[in-house]
């Protein structure tokens, strides 16, 4: 069996603002599994953004106005530098683990690794477009609106997916639709 020696301990991982339980702290120290357990390259940071406090509607409220473009551009940036950070994480972590595999049947195991690490790459990159593109959307005043029917896409439904560029309704008859052409 090839010793594989750890130079250091994980470093610990940045994370994002988040609303951690105050005991969740003492789990952290947990011993690390003894075999160097598959990174969760795909841990979903780019599923979803959390790291944000939902927008206090006032009754009343013009959509899309200045305090909302500007929780929301917030939203977005905070969310692409997560996906940033993690792609980079995915970069350094495929360098480091390059060299480490002189056995071929570790060599197998780090290949499917890696090739699951490039897909969330690839799934992360065109994430932080999208997010790109919404940002430009809320530049030009053109965020938050279906770019199917026109309609408000609400505030609620775009802090659960910030880059949504239709509404539920629009979203959902295009879902049956592919659907259908699919099957
Ligand atoms: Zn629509």
């Amino acid at each position: 069996m090839p010793v594989k020696k750890k130079a250091a301990p994980a470093k610990p991982a940045k994370k994002p603002a988040a609303k951690a339980a105050p005991k969740a702290a003492a789990k952290k120290a947990a011993p690390a599994p003894s075999k160097p357990a598959p990174r969760k390259a795909s841990r979903a940071a780019g599923d979803m953004f959390r790291g944000f406090t939902p927008y206090p509607l006032k009754k009343g409220e013009p959509y899309m106005n200045d305090a909302q473009r500007a929780h929301f551009r917030e939203i977005l940036r905070g969310w692409k530098r997560e996906l940033m950070e993690e792609v980079d994480r995915t970069v350094h972590h495929m360098q480091d683990e390059a060299a480490n595999f002189p056995d071929p049947n570790d060599r197998a195991t780090q290949e499917s690794e890696f090739s699951l690490e490039l897909r969330t790459r690839d799934r992360e990159r065109k994430l932080i477009k999208k997010i790109d593109e919404a940002l430009g959307n809320l530049d030009a005043n053109d965020y938050g609106y279906c770019e199917t029917c026109g309609v408000e896409i609400g505030i609620r439904r775009l802090e659960a997916r910030p880059t949504a560029t239709q509404c539920i309704d629009c979203k959902q008859l295009d879902e049956i639709r592919e659907k259908q052409m699919g099957g």
